[in-house]
C-alpha cells in the first residue's frame, strides 16, 4: 500500500472507460454434455461414504466414471478439497486456471481442471443443491476457487499464534495416513483447494477477500463427476460455517460426509473422456 497516491493524468477518465473482455469466454470451452450426466446420475447406485471429523481431513478414492458427493450434515460446515491424478500426484487441481477459464466461484456445470502440462478435467460438477444463490447483494458467491486454504504459516504471521488443525494441516495429516509417509513428505503435495459451501468475495471498496456466513444447511450437496481416476482429501475448515473465525477451536464446527456413486455404465456410452493438452512444444527454448 502506497502512502502517496500519485496525481492523475488529464486522460484518466478515458483510459478508465476502456470496456472489459472476457479473458477466457466461455463459450469457446469444450462443454460437458450434461444431459449425459443427468442420465447417468439417475442410473447411480451409492457405493461408499466417508466422514470427515470436524477440525480434520479425510481422503477418498474415485474410479473415472463414478461421482462423488459432499454433504453438509449436522451443522453449516465448510469444507476445503484437494484432487490429484489417483496414479500421479503430479497431476493436481489448479485453482487458478478453474478461476480464469469459469469464475471466482463454481457451480453445475463447471469443470475442476488439472495442472499443466496436463491441463484437462479432472471431474465436472454435475450438482450443487445451493446453485440457487447465485450472487448476493455483497458480491459473495458459493463454492470459490479465490481463497488458498487456511494454513499454520499464515495464522502465525498474522496473529502471532501456532494452530496445528488448519485446512492446510489437516490436509496433509490425511494425505500423509493415505500414503503411510510423513507429514513433511508429503506437505508439497497440498494445492490450493476449492472453497465447498465456503460464501465469498470481495469487498467493494478495498476489495479484500471475505467471507461470510455459509448457507449451506444439513442436506446440501454438491455432486462431481470424475473424470479421470481420483485421490481426493477433504478437511472440514476449523472456521465451521466461516461466518465469523478460522484457524481456531472458537467456531461450532460439524463433520461433513463424501459419498461415492457407481452410475450404470450404458449411460455414459457417447461421453467424451478428457485428453492431457496436446501442446507438445518446446516453449521456444532452443533445441
Ligand atoms: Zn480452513
Amino acid at each position: 500500500m502506497s502512502s502517496k497516491i500519485p496525481p492523475e493524468p488529464a486522460d484518466a477518465a478515458l483510459r478508465r472507460a476502456a470496456p472489459p473482455t472476457v479473458v477466457y469466454p466461455a463459450g469457446t470451452l469444450p462443454r460437458p454434455d450434461m444431459a449425459v450426466l443427468e442420465a447417468a446420475r439417475h442410473s447411480m447406485v451409492k457405493i461408499g461414504e466417508v466422514v470427515v471429523p470436524p477440525r480434520d481431513a479425510r481422503t477418498f478414492r474415485v474410479a473415472r466414471g463414478q461421482f462423488f458427493r459432499i454433504v453438509s450434515i449436522e451443522g453449516p460446515q465448510v469444507g476445503d478439497l484437494n484432487l490429484w491424478n489417483a496414479h500421479d500426484l503430479s497431476e493436481r487441481f489448479f485453482s487458478g486456471k478453474t478461476r480464469a477459464l469459469h469464475a471466482t466461484h463454481v457451480g453445475a456445470g463447471h469443470r475442476l481442471w488439472s495442472t499443466m502440462p496436463n491441463l484437462r478435467p479432472m471431474a465436472t460438477i454435475s450438482h450443487d443443491t445451493l446453485g440457487w444463490y447465485g450472487f448476493d447483494a455483497d458480491g459473495a458467491g458459493i463454492h470459490d476457487v479465490i481463497g488458498t486454504r487456511c494454513d499454520p504459516y499464515t495464522n502465525l504471521l498474522l496473529g502471532g499464534t501456532a494452530y496445528d488443525f488448519c485446512c492446510h494441516s489437516n490436509l496433509c495429516r490425511a494425505l500423509s495416513a493415505e500414503l503411510g509417509l510423513g507429514p513433511s513428505e508429503v506437505e508439497h503435495h497440498i494445492h490450493d483447494v476449492l472453497n465447498v459451501f465456503m460464501c465469498t468475495g470481495f469487498t467493494a471498496d478495498t476489495h479484500q477477500y471475505f467471507m461470510k456466513a455459509s448457507p449451506v444447511r444439513p442436506g446440501d450437496f454438491i455432486e462431481f463427476f470424475a473424470e479421470i481416476d481420483l485421490l481426493g482429501a477433504l478437511s472440514a475448515c476449523p472456521g465451521g460455517d466461516c461466518g465469523a473465525t478460522h484457524s481456531s477451536d472458537a467456531a461450532a464446527c460439524h463433520p461433513l460426509k463424501i459419498e461415492l456413486f457407481a452410475p450404470d455404465r450404458r449411460t455414459l456410452g457417447n461421453w467424451t473422456w478428457p485428453s492431457p493438452s496436446e501442446y507438445h512444444g518446446g516453449h521456444g527454448a532452443p533445441a
